[in-house]
């Protein structure tokens, strides 16, 4: 299991002296945050000594225990819901490694591509129906939701057998035919809003999946194309707001592919919870110099860390 710290935290002593008397072996990686990998077995008892120590974030576990489907997070707006994991599912090491990590923080629903709508066909498209199952074993393992895209009406069913909520992707917003085949599955759909589309033609792309009966939807802002090259597309914040007031959905922001670049996935996430997202969606990895796609944009666990401190404060701060 992995923990991380921030230099400023205090707890880490106090949490390595409990690893200490305990007897269990870990490794400490100290650079601009320190990072405790315990290599022996956490039995149930120490694991809650540990989360004692961590008592500060223990806001995302409590709403773990009273959370009953994967659909009330979003709609709650006493809840934020935190979608984290990696762009692509890589292989069994790397989920599982994730997997470790978000569940320690208390994050419950797992993000991983297992079909990759990728701009050059030369480019990794995804380990298909084994990246599946990963992400199924993995998140099942840990207690977490999957959340997983959908490219095509055929992957339809196979896809909703691992999933637990269905993704479409900005690329295939505009898929009618995909959107169609979503309204008559018994999962809720996480509908990106398409890089060049309107809020009126998102929220359109949203009614054909209602109009086959399926009403659990999440719309997720990824960024537009704008005439800006210093991101890889601008956050559109307003949108957040209006989806939600025209449509009464909850909408969520997905930062790292609104930006392209990890040093602005926590300022953007910030404010896109301070402007009332439901949500937010973020790619992590353990070695982003690694990753087979989006790597540029991916957080490491360090700083994924540090986003989830700063929205946890920042959604408690406007939901008191
Ligand atoms: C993704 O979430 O991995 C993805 C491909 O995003 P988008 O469809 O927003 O580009
Ligand atoms: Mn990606």
């Amino acid at each position: 299991m992995i923990y991380s710290f921030a230099k400023e935290d205090t707890r880490k002593e106090a949490f390595l002296e409990v690893l200490r008397s305990s007897g269990v072996d870990f490794e400490l990686v100290e650079h601009d945050s320190a990072v405790v990998r315990v290599l022996g077995v956490v039995t149930p008892d120490l694991r809650e000594k540990l989360d004692t120590v961590r008592d500060g974030r223990r806001s995302l576990t409590l709403k773990r225990r009273s959370e009953t489907d994967c659909y009330s997070a979003f709609t709650d707006p006493n809840r934020l819901a935190v979608i984290a994991g990696p762009c692509a599912i890589e292989s069994e090491e790397q989920i599982g490694a994730i997997v470790d990590f978000l569940s320690v923080e208390g994050v419950r629903y797992l993000r991983g591509g297992a079909y990759k709508p990728r701009t050059s066909c030369e480019s990794f498209q995804g380990l298909g129906r084994p990246g599946l199952e990963l992400l199924r074993k993995h998140a099942d393992r840990a207690g977490m939701y999957v959340v997983t895209e959908v490219m095509d009406r055929s992957q339809v069913e196979t896809v909703a057998t691992y999933a637990d909520i269905l993704q479409v992707g900005s690329r295939n917003m505009f898929n009618y035919t995909l959107l169609t085949a979503l309204g008559s599955v018994q999962k809720p759909v996480l509908l990106k809003r398409g890089m060049a589309a309107t809020v009126a033609e998102w929220l359109k792309s949203a009614e054909y999946i209602m109009r086959g009966g399926n009403d659990r939807l999440i719309l997720c802002e990824r960024g537009i194309r704008t005439f800006e090259p210093t991101t890889s597309h601008t956050l559109d914040l307003a949108a957040v707001c209006i989806a939600a007031k025209e449509s009464g959905l909850p909408v969520i922001a997905d930062t790292s592919h609104a930006c392209g670049r990890p040093d602005l996935v926590t300022p953007l996430a910030a404010a896109a919870v301070a402007a009332g997202a439901s949500g937010i969606m973020v790619e992590i990895h353990p070695n982003p110099a690694e990753a087979l796609s989006d790597g540029k944009q991916a957080l490491t666990f360090n700083q994924f860390y540090r986003l989830l401190e700063k929205v946890t404060r920042i959604h408690s701060a406007i939901h008191e």
